[in-house]
């Protein structure tokens, strides 16, 4: 697999904002719940950070932690991930594409979230 490969993927998602009562409501760009309704004025012209549902947020979110943990060559996909030394390294470098989402982050810590997330369990390896 190569680093930011195959699960690259684009999100320039906009604010979906619909008008069915006056109101107006921002919608899900996943799977179009609403996620907010009685806008403010910023919203309903589309100034907004709400792209996404809580659930789909978090989805959005897991897939980018399994993407990292592909880069740094860390196997999610057993039942147990292992933690290493190295993992203790944290995202510092802000030219890194993980940096946004991950910066002051290290490693193990997201190997640990993804692992909560999928069922697995974690062991530390001291090489
Ligand atoms: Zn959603």
């Amino acid at each position: 697999m190569t680093p930011g490969g195959a699960t690259k993927h684009k999100t320039n998602m906009k604010p979906i904002i619909k008008f069915n009562n006056g109101n107006g409501a921002i919608l899900c760009n996943c799977c179009r719940v609403i996620i907010k309704e009685y806008l403010t004025k910023e919203e309903i012209e589309g100034k907004t950070n709400l792209l996404l549902c809580e659930k789909c947020e978090e989805k959005r979110y897991l897939e980018k932690c399994k993407e990292l943990l592909e880069y740094f060559n860390v196997d999610y996909s057993k039942d147990t991930i292992k933690l290493t030394d190295g993992g203790n390294s944290c995202i510092m470098n802000p030219k890194s594409k993980f940096y946004k989402l991950f910066g002051g982050y290290s490693i193990n810590s997201i190997a640990e979230y993804v692992a909560k997330k999928l069922g697995k369990k974690t062991i530390y390896i001291d090489y």
